[in-house]
């Protein structure tokens, strides 16, 4: 790397923490700067369901290794597994099914184990969901969902294991230049840290149910999803971004919010009715149970709903990880791995699709 010296990542996500726990391990000296603590904005709040599926191939293989580094983390931290491999189930209705199955087929020859079900093998394997609509199941087994305060923060430990500096409680104010090159960041509290290069990896700081719900679960017809949570508690929700990476325009809460600051994080009592009502045809069991208080998470959406991954144009020494867009957890431990080496070699193949400048272009 230019200088041979250090590098500042902004933003102790999922994304921040992996370029931070990649670029000590590979010898850079790094400061994690975060506003608050590790995971303490999306990434704590994330629903964190994984899969394989999607229906953009470097997505599929960014999940793919994100798992991977997932499932690798008792042996990266020396703490315990923070992912639940109970299975991951996709439906689709006709209006899919083929591009459904030439993904899965794609994502098969990737190395990830995802099945392709009929409507009667579906049945099979969900005792009480009903069949309506559904042309085409997929079945990942190796998929799930994770733990992901407890993921992201382990893996923000083990940066710190292998040498990183973590700065928890520190707002990044502004950035500061030198000419048309990056040379630091500046803390509100005055502060000036100096660097070759800095990563931007910061977005807006924030029993009876395995029988109903047995595995983790996203309906592309309902645009819903869910998963069994802790103890007789199934985490439901709609998604605006998200599930394929293909936004739907007819979600619940695809609003813009103007200050990330006062984003209504709770969920009213109706709110909740209506999500649980959107399973009501599929899983009619799910309104037999009760809801308890659910929390809302906001999350940045691109124009495109793909994250913009890359060197910043114009500016030497800046590199940007933001808007992934509602599906950013399982991807992220291997983005951070690949903007680690797009910082210490340069271009990386796999981020070519999300770099910032396509929107130049446009
Ligand atoms: C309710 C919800 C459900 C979701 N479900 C899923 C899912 O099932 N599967 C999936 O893959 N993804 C899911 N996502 C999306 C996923 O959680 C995010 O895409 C991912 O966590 C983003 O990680 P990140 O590291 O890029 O950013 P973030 O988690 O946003 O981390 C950015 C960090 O930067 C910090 N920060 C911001 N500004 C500053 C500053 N000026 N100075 C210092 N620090 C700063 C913040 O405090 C934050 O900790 C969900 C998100 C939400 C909210």
């Amino acid at each position: 790397m230019r200088n041979g010296s250090d590098v500042i990542v902004v933003g102790a996500g999922i994304v921040g923490s992996s370029a931070t726990y990649h670029l000590a391990a590979s010898g850079v000296t790094v400061t994690l700067v975060e506003q608050t603590h590790p995971a303490g904005g999306p990434s704590g709040k994330s629903s964190a369901l994984l899969h394989a599926f999607y229906l953009m191939p470097e997505l599929s293989q960014l999940a793919i290794r994100g798992r991977e580094i997932l499932v690798s983390l008792p042996e990266i931290s020396g703490e315990g597994s923070f992912v639940t491999e109970i299975g991951m189930m996709w439906v689709c209705g006709n209006d899919n099914e083929a591009s459904w199955k030439s993904a899965a087929e794609r994502i098969r020859g990737e190395g990830a184990l995802i099945e392709t079900l009929s409507p009667q093998a579906f049945a099979d394997a969900a005792p009480g969901f009903a069949l309506d609509n559904v042309a085409l199941a997929l079945w990942e087994p190796e998929y799930g969902y994770a733990d992901a305060f407890g993921a992201t923060n382990a893996i923000a430990r083990a940066a710190k294991a292998r040498g990183a500096r973590v700065m928890q409680n520190s707002l990044v104010e502004r950035l500061v230049k030198e000419g048309d090159r990056i040379s630091g960041v500046a803390l509100a509290d005055g502060t000036v840290l100096k660097a070759d290069a800095v990563v931007l990896a910061a977005s807006p700081g924030a029993g009876k149910a395995r029988q109903v719900m047995p595995f983790a679960w996203c309906d592309d017809i309902s645009c819903n999803y869910a998963r069994p949570d802790n103890d007789g508690v199934i985490l439901a929700g709609t998604w605006a971004g998200g599930g394929t990476g293909v936004r739907h325009e007819q979600a619940g809460r695809p609003r813009f919010v103007d200050n990330p600051d006062d984003y209504m994080e709770g969920v009213e009592e109706a709110e909740s009715v209506e999500i649980l009502e959107t399973f009501a045809t599929r899983v009619p069991a799910m309104a037999d149970l009760g809801i308890r208080p659910g929390y809302a998470g906001l999350y940045d959406m691109s124009p495109d709903d793909l994250p913009v991954i890359g060197a910043m144009p114009g500016v030497d020494g800046l590199f940007v990880s933001a808007g992934s867009s509602g599906h950013g957890f399982k991807t992220g431990p291997a983005v951070g791995e690949a903007v680690a080496r797009l910082v210490t070699e340069g271009a990386q193949p796999i981020l070519a699709p999300f770099s910032p400048s396509r929107f130049k272009a446009a």
